[in-house]
């Protein structure tokens, strides 16, 4: 006799706090005013930008900001420069500042290191160009040094004082290993690193790793432009080698199915995946393996 396919939905996948709060908050104002311009993607998640698109939500980038005047803006979770807030101040525009607590505390400690130790190199351990990094480079008038890897640190002067801060979404291992690699080569007076990955995304790594573990079939659902899709899905990927990568339903195909007949298949996502687009992947499976 056939085994029954099990498909469950990673509760602790999806959205985190900052994102949800981003969201509500343009959802709020497109009820009441029936359309919102959005500085980038609101979320790395196309299907999710997709739907707040059909109710209004216009996303725009910078250049296209510097031309608006008198109109309402949302900044998203990632935080901006300075120079976005100047530019609302010039153009008359309201902006609905959405920016997460978390990223806004960093964005002020960082601020607070450049403004009082005119000396220290600032170090930002981030993606260069990432939308968050953008925003903290900002606070230091762009004068910080992004590093994504302990080979960036040829670019620090080890015989000067360092402020090493991390964007939120990094790993606290690749964090470690740049403070032990600067310690190693520091010759300066003072070293001071702010441990400041958000808990929100580091503490899902264990947990999505034991989802993993308890599943055959793991079918990982992100959003193509997510670098914490990317980070959580290599770890599922470590721990499940059954593991697959899909951005929407449509990419569930007829092999995958077959796949998942009569295993228990996990269903998980990035924080940028809504929970709506991961259910909607787990019907596709129950739907596709119910069929002979
Ligand atoms: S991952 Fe953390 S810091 Fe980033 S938006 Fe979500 S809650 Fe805020």
């Amino acid at each position: 006799m056939c085994r029954p396919t099990i498909v469950s939905i990673d509760h602790g996948s999806g959205f985190c706090f900052g994102v949800t709060t981003a969201i509500s908050k343009a959802e709020d104002e497109l009820k009441r005013n029936g359309s919102l311009y959005c500085l980038g993607d609101i979320v790395h998640n196309g299907q999710e930008v997709d739907r707040l698109t059909r109710l209004g939500l216009q996303t725009i980038e910078h250049d296209r900001l510097a031309q608006l005047h008198d109109t309402r803006v949302l900044l998203r979770a990632h935080g901006e420069p300075p120079e976005t807030y100047q530019t609302a101040r010039q153009n008359g525009i309201t902006l609905i500042d959405a920016t997460c607590p978390v990223v806004l505390r960093l964005q002020q400690r960082i601020r607070a290191v450049y403004c009082t130790q005119p000396d220290t190199q600032i170090v930002i351990y981030g993606k260069k160009g990432h939308a968050e990094v953008v925003g903290l480079e900002g606070q230091t008038n762009n004068t910080a040094i992004v590093v994504e890897c302990t080979d960036d640190l040829q670019k620090v002067d080890m015989s000067r004082d360092i402020a090493l801060f991390s964007q939120t979404t990094k790993s606290i291992d690749g964090f470690s290993d740049l403070v032990d690699n600067i310690r190693q080569q520091f010759r300066g007076q003072r070293f001071d690193y702010y441990d400041t990955i958000c808990r929100q995304v580091a503490n899902r790594i264990p947990d999505i790793i034991n989802f993993a573990q308890q599943n055959d079939i793991l079918i990982f659902v992100g959003g193509k432009k997510s670098s914490n899709g990317k980070v959580l899905y290599q770890h599922c990927l470590k721990a499940n080698s059954h593991t697959y990568f899909v951005s929407s339903p449509e990419e569930i195909d007829s092999a995958l199915i077959d796949l998942c007949r009569g295993q228990r298949v996990g269903i998980c996502g990035a924080t940028s995946t809504p929970l709506w687009l991961m259910q909607q992947c787990a019907e596709k499976i129950r739907q596709g393996t119910d069929r002979p």
